[in-house]
C-alpha cells in the first residue's frame, strides 16, 4: 500500500487515505438503510397497530361496495379494503346498511370507518376524510321515451330520483327547483319507481346506475348523456370527526396497496360490468341470431366441402376404372375379348404362323349405318344391339384357338389361326348370316331393313414376315371395300407367300 497511497483532501484540507473513503461510504450506506427500514417499519407498524376495524358499507352501491347474493360484502372498494387488511394484518368487520344508515353509523361512531364516499362540506362537519380509493363519474339517466335531456336545466320539468343523502342529492337540490329532487332509501326503491312508471329520471354514479338498470331489465329503455357527466368525483375513506389517528393508520395501510393492484381490481370490476351490460335480452337475441348465421354458414361450407370430396372421389374412381379397363382383357359392354387381348394374341399367332409356315386369317367387321341406328333407336338400344352382335359372332366359332374381339365402337375382329382363305370365307359367311338372322330392325339402313355388317377377310398362307399391324390395316381396307360395294357383304383376299 505504501508506495501507491492516494491522498485526497477534505474541506479542512486534512489528507485522507483512499481506503478511508470506502469506510465513510459504507457507514453512510448503513445509516441510509437504517433510516429507510425505520420509515417502512413505522409505516407498517402504524397500520399494524390496529387489530380489528369495523367498516360500514352500502347494501347496493354496485359495483363499488354492496352486499352480494350470499349476503357478503363485495365490490371494487371492498376488494381494496381486503388488500389493505392483508397488508396491515388488521381484521375488518364489515357492516352492511342502506346508504343513509352508513352515514349515521360512521357519524355516531358506531363503526370505525366508512367503506368509501365523496367529500362534501356538509359531511366534513361530522366526518374525518382519508385517502382516495378510486374515482367515478355521475350521470342522470332518463327514459328514452322522453325528449332528449341535454343538461341539468333540462331536468327541471321532471322528478329526479336520487339516493337519500347521496352526494348527488345535495348537488342537484342546489341547482334544481324545490321539490323536483326526490330521495329514495335504496337503488332498489328507485328501480321499482321506474318500473312502475312513477319516475322517469334519476341520477347516480354511472356504473351504479347502469348496473341497476341492467338488473331491472330497463337497460335498453333508458339512456344518459355519455359525454356529459354531472361531475367526476373521488371515493374517500372516512371516519367520525376527530379520529385523525385512525385515519392516519388507515391511510398508511392504503399506501401499501400498490397502484398496480388497484388497476387490476378496477379492471376486474369494469370487465364484470361490461359483461353484465352485454348480456341483456336484446344482446342475447342478437348473439343467438349471429350464432345461427355462423352455424348455417358452417353447414353450407361443410356441405360444399363434402360435395367436392365426393366429386373428387368419383373422378378418381372413374379414372381407376378406366385404368382397370385398359389393363383388363375383356370388353365391359359385350363381355367378349377386347382390343388389348386381340393384339396380344395376334402378335403370338403371327410369330407362330411364321415359325410353322402355317396359314392365318383375320376378319374385320363393322356394323352398317350404326350411327343412324343410334340416332333412330337411341344409344341404349345401340348398346343392346352391339351385345347381340358380339354374342352372335362368338356363337359362330368352333375352335378354341379362334378369337372374336370388339376392336372399338361398332367394329369387331376375328383371328383364325391355322385357317386358310377357304375356311376363313366360310366363317365370314356365317358371321354375315348370323347377324342378318338376328333380325334387329334397322329402318334407316340403306343396306337392308335389319342390322347388317360389312366384312373384310384376309388370309395369309405359309406366312412369312407377318406384321400384325399391317394385317389389321389390310383387313380393314378389305372391309371398306365391302362398304363401298354396298355394305352387308364380304370382301376376301388370300395371299400366298412365296
Ligand atoms: P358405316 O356403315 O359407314 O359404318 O356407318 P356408321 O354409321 O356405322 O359409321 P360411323 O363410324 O359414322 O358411326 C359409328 C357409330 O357407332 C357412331 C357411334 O355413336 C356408334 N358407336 C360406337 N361405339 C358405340 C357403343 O359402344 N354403343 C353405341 N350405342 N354406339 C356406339
Ligand atoms: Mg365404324
Ligand atoms: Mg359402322
Amino acid at each position: 500500500m505504501n508506495g501507491r497511497t492516494v491522498h485526497l483532501f477534505l474541506v479542512q484540507g486534512a489528507p485522507v487515505k483512499f481506503i478511508d473513503i470506502f469506510r465513510i461510504i459504507r457507514a453512510a450506506a448503513i445509516l441510509f438503510a437504517w433510516l429507510l427500514s425505520a420509515t417502512i417499519n413505522a409505516t407498517v407498524s402504524n397500520a399494524a397497530a390496529l387489530e380489528k376495524i369495523s367498516i360500514a358499507y352500502c347494501i347496493d352501491c354496485v359495483p363499488f361496495h354492496f352486499q352480494n347474493k350470499d349476503g357478503q360484502p363485495d365490490g371494487m372498494i371492498i376488494d381494496i379494503w381486503r388488500r389493505w387488511s392483508a397488508r396491515t394484518g388488521t381484521e375488518i368487520e364489515f357492516k352492511a346498511a342502506p346508504w343513509t344508515e352508513t352515514l349515521r353509523l360512521v357519524g355516531d361512531g358506531e363503526v370505525d370507518a366508512h367503506a368509501g364516499l365523496f367529500y362534501s362540506d356538509k359531511r366534513a362537519v361530522y366526518l374525518e376524510y382519508g385517502a382516495d380509493l378510486t374515482e367515478t363519474e355521475t350521470h342522470f339517466f332518463h327514459d328514452k321515451k322522453l325528449p332528449p335531456i341535454r343538461d341539468i336545466k333540462g331536468l327541471a320539468p321532471y322528478k329526479v330520483g336520487v339516493l337519500d343523502r347521496d352526494f348527488v342529492e345535495g348537488f342537484l337540490k342546489e341547482k334544481l327547483p324545490y321539490g323536483t329532487v326526490v330521495s329514495f332509501r335504496s337503488y332498489e326503491d328507485i328501480m321499482k319507481a321506474l318500473v312502475a312508471g312513477r319516475l322517469q329520471v334519476f341520477a347516480a354514479d354511472t356504473p351504479t346506475g347502469i348496473t341497476h338498470l341492467q338488473r331491472s331489465e330497463l337497460g335498453f329503455a333508458y339512456t344518459y348523456p355519455v359525454d356529459k357527466p354531472l361531475y367526476r368525483n373521488k371515493w374517500l375513506v372516512a371516519s367520525a370527526r376527530g379520529n385523525t389517528q385512525l385515519i392516519k393508520k388507515i391511510d398508511a395501510g392504503m399506501a401499501l396497496v400498490t397502484s398496480d393492484e388497484r388497476r387490476e381490481i378496477s379492471k376486474k370490476w369494469t370487465a364484470l360490468g361490461a359483461t353484465e351490460f352485454v348480456l341483456s335480452k336484446t344482446v342475447i337475441a342478437w348473439l343467438v341470431i349471429a350464432l345461427m348465421v355462423v352455424v348455417f354458414a358452417g353447414i353450407l361450407l361443410w356441405n360444399y366441402a363434402l360435395q367436392r370430396r365426393i366429386k373428387e372421389r368419383t373422378e378418381a374412381l372413374e379414372a381407376a376404372n378406366e385404368k382397370l379397363e385398359s389393363l383388363s382383357y375383356s370388353d365391359s359392354l359385350t363381355q367378349i375379348a377386347n382390343r388389348r387381348q386381340f393384339d396380344d394374341v395376334l402378335n403370338k399367332e403371327c410369330q407362330r404362323a411364321e415359325r410353322n409356315k402355317s396359314p392365318l386369317s383375320i376378319i374385320v367387321m363393322d356394323v352398317d349405318f350404326f350411327k343412324r341406328f343410334n340416332d333412330n333407336y337411341g344409344h341404349a338400344a345401340g348398346d343392346e344391339c352391339l351385345k347381340s352382335v358380339a354374342m352372335a359372332l362368338c356363337d359362330c366359332l368352333a375352335r378354341p384357338t379362334d378369337l372374336v374381339a370388339r376392336y372399338g365402337g361398332e367394329e369387331f375382329v376375328c383371328l383364325l389361326p391355322e385357317t386358310n382363305g377357304e375356311g376363313a370365307r366360310k366363317i365370314a359367311e356365317q358371321f354375315l348370316e348370323a347377324i342378318r338372322m338376328l333380325r334387329i330392325p334397322h329402318e334407316h339402313s340403306a343396306a337392308a331393313d335389319v342390322v347388317t355388317i360389312s366384312i373384310g377377310c384376309l388370309s395369309v398362307e405359309h406366312g412369312r414376315d407377318l406384321s400384325p399391324d399391317r394385317l389389321v390395316d389390310e383387313a380393314d381396307r378389305l372391309m371398306y371395300q365391302s362398304k363401298q360395294g354396298g355394305r352387308n357383304r364380304i370382301t376376301v383376299e388370300t395371299r400366298v407367300a412365296e
